[in-house]
């Protein structure tokens, strides 16, 4: 037997909505908003805060680091800037933007 499964080896379930996830990337995504910095501006993931990720408030179009840190910390900004690969495949938060 050698613990292959001979049924599902070669197989991939793909479901419905799933294929168009898996082509998507950070870029795409209404979360991934620019972070204006004093001297940059980088993409972070407002999926991290709760206000953006409920729907409580509305996503910008982009927001100015200081405010980030006001509302949830410079730990939060780092990860959330961090959290970003604008190229790379998207995570299971990802909401197409529209
Ligand atoms: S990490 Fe996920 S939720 Fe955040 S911008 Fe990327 S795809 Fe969207």
């Amino acid at each position: 037997m050698g613990g292959a499964n001979a049924l599902y080896e070669g197989h991939r379930l793909m479901l419905p909505g799933l294929k168009d996830r898996a082509a998507a990337t950070c870029q795409g995504c209404r979360f991934y908003v620019p972070i204006l910095g004093r001297q940059e501006t980088r993409p972070a993931c407002l999926a991290d805060l709760d206000i953006y990720l409920t729907g409580a408030r509305r996503i910008p179009a982009h927001l100015r680091a200081g405010d980030f840190i006001w509302q949830a910390g410079k730990e939060a900004l780092v990860k959330a800037v961090n959290k970003v690969r604008p190229e790379g495949q998207a995570c299971g938060f990802y909401c197409p933007r529209g």
